[in-house]
């Protein structure tokens, strides 16, 4: 049994309330060492030894380095070799996402239980989950997990109908909301204090998840897990779940995760979406840079378009970057018509005959004015419409007044 020599440290915090992720890193090293760090099969042990009320015990020295092989993890326990009971974990929300994440949970030996608004009973029987047609009915079954797989812009709605009474108190709130700001904000007003909260976004789905999850983004902010008790247990083994499917576990603040989403994740489904307006279709000569725009537009319009709205809705961050979007399309087109900007100019200043205005002379003659060979004729190509084309801060001459020929 390890020793409570003052030269070392406890691995768990005893009797502390680190409840926050604020907290928590305010906190010497080895707390956010032992949750976040450790090989899988070690937190294992570590949940089993903590289950069991024994401490672990390391030095400083020993968390700085490899902390799976410097501390003594020989402890024996009466708990080490019982087998933990699956956690119970209840899903609102069983569309797309829903039952995709079900799946993985199931896989890892959890037991399953949904609600929604429609009715996925026969889902259910085939898959192996219980399908609840009330949200009180599966509230009964007191759950470990509550898992919120709703549509973002259904969360509220949802989140404020549940009969909370009904669940134990030491019941976590997750939800996988592809915004994460405003389930924690929503979660903080309206869950009672005794529940966790873990928001999480698994940066993956149904599509790009479909071979599997190894090597996928998991995204998780611990917003409030108390400390020293089952409920932190349950925090790490439903995190373990998602760490022994292979995903790479990023723990991130809500407030960072948008803004990072905003600029990856709302920009790549925003331009699926453009480019669905498109109609791309594939032809015989696809490059490889074409067949990810049409892989890119397959997999946009596949999710529902309340999920991005939501993206947009609920991120703070969306409409810069919807601005940064509108601002780098006109440059490149800056930059195309910038030179034919150029190539008019060098007409007007060196004199090189431009394609005029028609007068009732020249339109009778009209077929025998040419165009040079780069410029589409003077009926495609008015000169007041080049002038829309100037690099801003540049002024473009008038061209009826100073271009050669016009008069
Ligand atoms: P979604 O359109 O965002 O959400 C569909 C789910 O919301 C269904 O379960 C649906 O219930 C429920 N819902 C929609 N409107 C509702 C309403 N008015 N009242 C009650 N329930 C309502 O599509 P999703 O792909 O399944 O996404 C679910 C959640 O997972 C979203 O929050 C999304 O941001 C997140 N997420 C999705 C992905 C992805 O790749 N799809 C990845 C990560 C996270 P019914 O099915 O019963 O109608």
């Amino acid at each position: 049994m390890a020793s409570s020599s003052s030269s070392f440290l406890h691995f768990f915090p005893t009797k502390t309330s680190l409840q926050t992720r604020e907290d928590r890193e305010n906190f010497p090293f080895q707390y956010k060492k032992h949750h976040y760090s450790f090989p899988s099969q070690n937190k294992i042990n570590q949940a089993k030894l903590y289950s069991s009320g024994l401490q672990l015990q390391c030095s400083p020295l020993e968390h700085s380095l490899t902390t799976s092989t410097m501390c003594n993890l020989t402890v024996e326990s009466p708990l080490m070799d019982k087998e933990e009971a699956p956690l119970k974990i209840a899903i609102v929300g069983f569309g797309n996402f829903g039952q995709f994440i079900a799946q993985g949970l199931k896989r890892q030996g959890h037991q399953v239980m949904a609600t929604s608004r429609s009715d996925y009973t026969d889902y259910c029987k085939l898959n192996g989950f219980h399908f609840f047609r009330s949200m009180d009915a599966m509230c009964e079954e007191k759950p470990d997990i509550f898992l919120i797989c709703s549509s973002i812009l259904s969360t509220e709605n949802i989140v404020r109908t549940i009969p909370f009474h009904k669940l134990k108190p030491d019941t976590i709130f997750v939800d996988v909301l592809s915004v994460k700001q405003f389930p924690k904000n929503l979660f903080l007003e309206v869950l009672p204090p005794e529940f966790g909260i873990v928001c999480a976004h698994p940066m993956f789905g149904p599509e790009s998840g479909k071979e599997g999850w190894a090597g996928l983004p998991f995204v998780y902010d611990r917003v409030r897990v108390f400390s020293d008790s089952p409920q932190d247990l349950n925090c790490q083994r439903f995190l373990n779940i998602f760490e022994n499917e292979g995903c790479r576990m990023v723990e991130m603040s809500c407030e960072e995760h948008d803004r990072h989403a905003a600029g990856s994740q709302f920009i790549t489904h925003t331009i699926g979406r453009i480019l669905s307006q498109l109609n791309l279709e594939s032809t015989p000569i696809n490059t490889k840079g074409y067949e990810t725009l049409l892989k890119l537009t397959e997999n946009t319009v596949s999710d529902s378009f309340d999920l991005y709205y939501g993206l947009f809705m609920y991120n703070v961050n969306a409409t810069e970057q919807i601005d940064n979007l509108d601002r780098a399309f006109e440059t490149v087109k800056q930059k195309l018509f910038g030179r034919l900007h150029d190539i008019l100019r060098k007409q007007i200043v060196e004199r090189v005959p431009l394609p005029v205005e028609v007068n009732a002379e020249n339109r009778r003659k009209k077929n025998s004015i040419s165009a040079p060979s780069f410029l589409p004729n003077a009926e495609e190509m008015h000169i007041r419409d080049i002038a829309s084309f100037a690099v801003p801060g540049e002024v473009i001459p008038n061209s009826k007044a100073q271009a050669p020929g016009i008069r």
